[in-house]
């Protein structure tokens, strides 16, 4: 078992799918000049889903609006909020209903044409360009 720090005031996120822990870090704005602890542990074995990543990010609390774009990458992610070394708030990433970045995937579509604004609605757990109707996949999307 490999023991990590605990962290005093930030972020914890858990259950992330295997591999995609970085690419969570990535979509935080999480680089290599970020000043705090930012820890990263992947594939550890997880009941619920073979392997899972783990990130613990000092210094930053995700907000709910920042913690659905992680469910885009990683579905029901768990978001644990950290002040004073104590959770204080725990929730699950929930992709978000409707998504107003990132460019439609589809080349023909006219969002890629003229400087429409961008607006894919949630479809089950897809989510539908609102130009072209076509459906994409949330990470598709980002
Ligand atoms: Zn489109």
């Amino acid at each position: 078992m490999i023991t990590v720090e605990k962290i005093s005031n930030g972020t914890v996120i858990d259950h992330i799918c295997g591999g995609k822990g970085k690419k969570v870090l990535s979509l935080l704005g999480i680089n290599e000049n970020y000043p705090h602890r930012v820890a990263l542990m992947m594939n550890v074995p997880s009941k619920k889903l073979g392997k899972k990543d783990i990130v613990k990010i000092e210094g930053i609390f995700v907000d709910v609006e920042n913690a659905n774009l992680i469910a885009l990458i990683t579905p029901h992610a768990t978001i644990n909020i950290i002040k004073n070394e104590k959770v204080e708030k725990k929730f699950v990433a929930e992709l978000p209903e409707k998504l107003s970045i990132g460019k439609c995937p589809n080349p023909n579509c006219i969002t890629n044409f003229e400087h429409e604004f961008e607006e894919f609605i949630k479809s089950n757990e897809l989510y539908r360009c609102s130009y072209c109707e076509r459906l994409f996949k949330g990470a598709e999307l980002i």
